[in-house]
């Protein structure tokens, strides 16, 4: 088996570097090195370790434009959306950086006694991270385990190293001690495996497909091993006919073309009320033509390419089985490009519909009222995120409490901010990341109980 890595630029093909991939013996000696830093890092005092993380997001602030610029190359990324990665990062280990303080236990009344729950770190934690986004994902993991005092082995994806890579290296310069935050470059069936079968990692935080997703929950059963999961999505954008209609057609391409599609929480079914449907597809049209895919390091792009020739293979055999209604443009020549695509789909079952398809193709569908767009929207093994386009409150309310997903959004199409919980309903995923609930998932409660009898 090779153990070289040669990683590609996705616009222009060419080859950006050659690193070694680590085998599993390798990555037995990291998980080894990362419990024995455990033994000194949950004795850091929460004060000192809460500075070492503002420390560690500074650094990461003075480093933002070159992670940025790492990630175009790496990743294809549009600039804009890198800079707001690299920003991404920083606010989430500041934001976590306050949690060493914070972590409160609680006292409970009863007999005889003083009660009091801990929160303790779980131990070594094996982040692994996908390929679309490379350093929001990796620190939605590393930042709260390393805040609740657990050590943390990170694996990128292997086409998206390179930042992943950096940001470890700033985590030193910024005095987080050697061997308590690594990142360790390999495959996922050698590395990424090696977290779920290797006794001395306690808990893995996992983004990815559901398929391996299902493969780590089952793996890690036989250790009773702990589990967050964020798996994919096919979310809904649900367009009522009393809807700011300019608005919701404006804003409804980048809801899904954003980072070429390669989103979990990209809103890949449009569902339209039918009394609007034809007058909400004019506006979505022109909205569609304008997106600007170009050049990543171009600050006009909108845009970019897709990571991989293999994974452009695989969104247009979706397209080909498909009615298309309108495409946008793509840059010819080299690199994995691919046109923002509408496609009606031939059935309420065709893959295109169902499936995920992460490139830049949405299908559009008609609904008749409330009771069927939740119907239609709920009709998925997915639950991540969605959105909602309506003037009125209450029926608002309704369907963002009828839709079974995680993250939805009203007149918008956020999901994602770090001090707000995500994740997933049913197949989407298990557990939450950000916000405050995320440290429930890096830590164990421990009650101890103290007598005062006499
Ligand atoms: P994937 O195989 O699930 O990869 C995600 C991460 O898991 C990568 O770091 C991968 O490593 C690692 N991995 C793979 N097999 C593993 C195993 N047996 N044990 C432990 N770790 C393992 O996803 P993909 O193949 O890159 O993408 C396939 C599809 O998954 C996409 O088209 C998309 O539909 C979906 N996806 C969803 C998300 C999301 O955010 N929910 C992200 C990415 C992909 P290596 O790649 O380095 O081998
Ligand atoms: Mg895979």
């Amino acid at each position: 088996m090779s153990t070289e890595l040669r990683v590609i630029n996705p616009s222009n093909e060419e080859l950006v570097t050659n690193l070694h991939l680590l085998d599993e013996h390798e990555t037995d000696l990291a998980i080894e090195r990362s419990k024995k830093a455990g033994v000194s890092w949950r004795a850091v005092s929460p004060a000192d370790r809460a500075r070492l993380l503002r420390r560690f997001a500074e650094v990461v602030d003075s480093h933002v434009e070159e992670l940025a610029k790492i990630e175009v190359t790496n990743s294809g990324h549009t600039i804009s959306n890198a800079l707001w990665e690299a920003g991404n990062v920083r606010d989430v280990i500041a934001y976590y950086s306050a949690s060493p303080e914070r972590l409160f236990g609680r006292q409970i009344p009863v007999a005889g006694g003083l009660d009091v729950t801990f929160r303790e770190p779980i131990g070594v934690v094996g982040v692994i991270v996908p390929w679309n986004f490379p350093m929001p994902i990796a620190s939605w993991g590393f930042a709260p385990a390393l805040a609740a005092g657990n050590t943390v082995v990170l694996k990128p994806a292997e086409l998206t190293p390179m930042t992943a890579m950096r940001i470890g290296e700033l985590a030193l310069e910024a005095g987080i001690p050697q061997d308590v935050f690594q990142v360790l470059v390999g495959k996922g069936s050698v590395v990424g495996w090696r977290f779920v079968t290797n006794e001395s990692v306690k808990k893995v935080c996992f983004t990815g497909s559901t398929e391996v997703g299902k493969a780590i929950m089952a793996g890690a059963a036989e250790q009773v091993k702990r589990v967050t999961l964020e798996l994919g999505g096919k979310s809904a954008n649900i367009i009522f006919a009393d809807s700011d209609l300019d608005k919701a057609a404006a804003s409804a391409p980048m809801s899904v073309f954003d980072n070429a599609g390669q989103d979990c929480c990209a809103r890949t079914r449009i569902l339209v009320q039918q009394s609007v449907y034809d007058s909400f597809m004019d506006k979505f049209e022109r909205a569609v033509k304008a997106v600007r895919v170009l050049e990543p390091m171009d600050e006009n792009s909108q845009m970019g390419p897709l990571i991989s020739s293999q994974q452009r293979e695989v969104v247009a055999s979706y397209v080909d089985e498909s009615e298309v209604l309108f495409r946008g443009s793509a840059p010819d020549g080299p690199g994995f490009w691919f046109p923002p695509t509408v496609v009606r789909p031939k059935s309420p079952k065709s893959p295109v519909f169902c499936e995920e398809v992460f490139g830049p193709v949405v299908a559009v569908v008609p609904f008749r009222d409330e009771e069927e767009a939740i119907r239609i929207a709920n009709d998925t093994p997915y639950g991540l995120s969605g959105s909602i386009w309506t003037r009125d409150v209450g029926k608002a309310i309704r369907v963002a409490r009828g839709v079974e997903t995680g993250a939805l959004s009203v007149n918008s199409h956020s999901s994602v901010r770090y001090s707000t919980p995500f994740g997933g309903f049913k197949q989407s995923g298990l557990g939450r990341e950000l916000g405050p609930d995320a440290l429930d998932s890096f830590t164990e409660v421990k009650n101890v109980f103290i007598s005062t009898e006499d």
